[in-house]
């Protein structure tokens, strides 16, 4: 499709990509914009970043880029750096061959043959949509797939079969919801009907690539749609096997959707968002039933019981999806604070207030209470003490928290209205 046909314009382009598509081309090598930043323009949203696809081998890139990483064992790709921006260039793949290593249940173990054919790349590519190529050489939009008529019907359709193509990689599966969502297209019933058939097959994927994943579904404008997604389609299941199986009790749903809802809007502000609170949120609902089994059961502390289940719950999820020690380790300590809000005096509360997580740990308070299964009272209270540094508001007369019920008794510190007493 000729230019004057077409809204993919320069102007909506990156200068880092232009600059990178412009430099493979004077080299003598094949560049176009492709999949997603493609995609977006011309569904009329910004693009999040660009891809580029090329003849040029990963090495050959790397010679023309100062700021040039190759990454991937299994396929190379080339990632060059502007400032605080990436932009990622792939070399054409090669046709899927019997030489593509496989396991058992169809997914493709090694991925290095390089083509040189813009068709058999395409073909090679997820969705039709992401399949469209924008050629800097001449400005023509290159269509193999029926990707142009797909976005114009607003469809999110899997290249091939799609049965064979979720085989291969699973994670079409995570971001075939995804992308619907993003452009509030709607999968084609042969896109769709496979995933809640195949959704157990995303076990196979390494769970390190499916916390990237889980992040870009669920730290993102659409979040909860994603969520509604997942559970619709059986996936989140897969993923977070313990959220699954007490996500129509009282009060879960609500409480993932606040959370869900206060990320997307957060992400929308330009606010700072964190994966140690969206798996805080994720497994709370997990862990706090697990501990209270604990309590129940087997006579434990509740602060023991709770601690207890979170490194359970955390150890198994992580088999998972990978999350990583330094997001695990503050969504624990957030769930280990729930419990010290109910203490309103004294050094207590204001050790709480002191605390380097207390703020996601309240966020985390505010948010249970919004979704009912913690007092609101006790979160006003902490916002008033908040907003009052110098002067708190008044504990009530329980400000003491919830009654001890070991023998151990201990004095109580500070006395009187401690909270009073916060230097914060
Ligand atoms: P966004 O960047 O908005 O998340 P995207 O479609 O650009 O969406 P990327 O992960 O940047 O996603 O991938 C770039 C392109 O690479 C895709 O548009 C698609 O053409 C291709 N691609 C990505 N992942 C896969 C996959 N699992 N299987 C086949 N092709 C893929
Ligand atoms: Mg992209």
């Amino acid at each position: 499709m000729a230019r004057e046909h077409h809204p993919v314009s320069r102007k909506l382009i990156s200068p880092a990509a232009l600059k990178v598509l412009y430099t493979l081309n004077e080299a003598g090598y094949s560049a176009y914009l492709v999949g997603g930043g493609v995609r977006d323009i011309l569904a009329g949203i910004e693009p999040k970043d660009f891809d580029v696809a090329t003849d040029a081998h990963p090495e050959q890139v790397r010679e023309l880029f100062r700021s040039c990483r190759l990454v991937g064992r299994r396929f190379v790709i080339a990632h060059v750096r502007f400032g605080r921006e990436v932009i990622e260039v792939t070399t054409f793949r090669g046709a899927l061959t019997d030489s593509h290593e496989r396991d058992e249940t169809g997914r493709i173990l090694s991925d290095n043959v390089y083509g040189s054919d813009i068709c058999a790349d395409a073909l090679r590519r997820d969705f039709t949509v992401n399949g469209l190529y924008y050629d800097i050489a001449d400005y023509s939009l290159l269509d193999y797939v029926g990707g142009i008529q797909d976005m114009q019907a607003r469809a999110i359709r899997l290249i091939g079969d799609a049965e064979l193509r979720y085989r291969e990689d699973p994670v079409r599966m995570l971001r075939a919801v995804r992308i619907a969502n993003k452009l509030q297209f709607h999968m084609t019933p042969e896109t769709r009907e496979p995933i809640p058939r195949l959704a157990s097959l995303l076990c196979e994927v390494p769970p390190a690539r499916l916390f990237d994943e889980v992040l870009k579904l669920l730290q993102c404008r659409d979040a909860v749609a994603n969520f509604q997604g997942l559970v619709e389609t059986g996936l989140l299941a897969e993923l977070f096997p313990g959220l699954h199986a007490c996500i129509d009790e009282p009060g879960v749903r609500p409480l993932i959707d606040a959370a869900l809802a206060n990320t997307a809007r957060r992400i929308a502000n330009d606010q700072p968002v964190t994966p140690a609170f969206l798996f805080a949120t994720l497994l709370w609902p997990v862990v706090s039933r697990l501990a209270a089994r604990h309590e129940a059961e087997e006579d434990m502390p509740p602060a023991v019981a709770l601690g207890t289940a979170a490194d359970r719950v955390l150890g198994e999820q992580v088999e998972r999806v990978a999350i990583p020690k330094r997001f695990s380790a503050p969504a624990r300590e957030i769930w280990m604070m729930q419990g010290r809000f109910a203490f309103r005096r004294g050094k207590r509360a204001e050790r709480l207030m002191g605390h380097p997580r207390f703020r996601a740990a309240y966020d985390f308070y505010c948010l249970r209470a919004q979704a009912g299964e913690a007092d609101p009272e006790i979160a006003q209270w902490w916002t008033e003490a908040q907003s009052s540094q110098d002067a708190p508001p008044p504990a009530p007369a329980d400000a003491a928290g919830p009654p001890r019920r070991r023998r151990r008794r201990r004095r109580r510190s500070g006395g009187g209205n401690g909270a009073g007493d916060s230097e914060q």
